[in-house]
């Protein structure tokens, strides 16, 4: 079933590989959908370089989209100039996928290291958004519960070696407490629907956390299992829930079609009232008031960001990408430096 809405933001897409290409991509897919408008996460962290050129590539050739930079870790960056550096530009906020494990294995800096602390006064004080991906689904450290898949794709994190999902929150915890003003949207729920109370409790410890409900599908399944409690609390929150998809460019028919899977299923369980099928599986749609959709396919996210994306700075644009070209710490791949470059081209043409 597609949405019956016409002026939706899907509030967390990425691009990965094919360079400016994959923009073009991933906005033909988000069209196919029917958003009107995406916010495109920025993975730095995630070893390419050249993630925030393409968020300034997106921005120069289709302004109706929202932007969020990421942070390097090629080298000692300065966190809080990376992030004015980029607000000047015109980026709508900041991504952190640091903290995915996996990620946070590689880099080994834990969210509330001090590097991060006058970053996070600065996103605080001038109430910049951060969308944090902290943690993944509570099976990732059971070898009994874990997919097959996932297993396979190398995301099982019980051998020791990678953080726990406990620490990851002690840290969040520690960093809301001292930065309580942050404009911080959780994204995936938090990978907390497995433990409703635990969340309604972090909602109302911390009044200024958001949420966004991207699947990890377990979430879905998840919400099946106590379907009134969990449309309460998307009645109770329904001013801090953020709609997103994870779409990103595709290419492989299964991938493709899994998308297109999850985005119904997304949309199904919002608006329908029934059963709502994806693949084997079946959760329980909540069926939430067309005013409610609004706020959290829309409303909310411009609240936190802006009726319109912001601006690209053209000049400040191009100065950014001279920089990171000139700056051999960053020792970008030739495949990086191709990308800046073609960007650089478009903006200077
Ligand atoms: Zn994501």
């Amino acid at each position: 079933m597609g949405s019956s809405f016409h002026n939706m933001i899907d509030g967390h897409v990425h691009i990965f590989g094919h360079g400016i290409q994959g923009v073009k991509d991933l906005l033909a897919y988000e069209k196919k959908q029917g958003y009107a408008a995406c916010n495109y996460l920025s993975c730095e962290c995630m070893g390419d370089a050249a993630q925030n050129a393409l968020g300034i590539y997106l921005k120069a050739v289709a302004p109706e989209n929202y932007a969020f930079g990421g942070l390097t870790y090629r080298y000692d960056c300065d966190f809080e100039k990376e992030l004015l550096d980029l607000w000047e530009i015109g980026f709508d906020g900041m991504k952190m996928v640091e903290d995915k494990p996996t990620i946070r294995k590689e880099l080994g800096v834990s969210f509330h290291d001090p590097r991060y602390d006058r970053f996070y006064a600065r996103l605080e004080e001038m109430q910049i958004a951060l969308v944090a991906h902290v943690a993944d689904p509570e099976e990732c450290w059971d070898r009994e519960l874990i997919p097959d898949w996932a297993y396979a794709a190398g995301y099982f994190y019980g051998d020791g070696t990678y953080v726990e999902k406990e620490t990851l929150y002690e840290e969040v915890e520690d960093v809301l407490c001292r930065f309580p003003r942050l404009r911080i949207v959780l994204a995936h729920l938090y990978f907390m629907s497995a433990d409703l109370e635990r969340l309604t409790a972090l909602m109302e410890r911390h009044k200024n956390v958001c949420l966004d409900i991207v699947s990890g599908t377990e979430m879905y399944w998840n919400f099946a299992k106590r379907r009134d409690d969990w449309r309460e609390f998307f009645l109770k929150y329904q001013d801090r829930i953020v709609y997103g998809t994870d779409n990103m460019n595709l290419y492989e028919e299964e991938e493709i079609r899994n998308a297109d899977i999850t985005n119904d299923l997304q949309r199904d369980f919002l608006e329908s009232s029934g059963e709502v099928l994806a693949w084997d599986k079946k959760t329980l749609g909540i069926a939430l008031p067309k005013e409610v959709l609004k706020k959290i396919y829309r409303d909310n996210f411009i609240r936190l960001t802006g009726e319109r994306p912001r601006p690209l700075n053209r000049e400040k644009a191009a100065q950014y990408l001279k920089g990171r070209l000139d700056n051999g710490a960053l020792a970008l791949t030739e495949e990086e430096r191709g990308v800046i470059l073609e960007v650089l081209k478009v903006l200077e043409a």
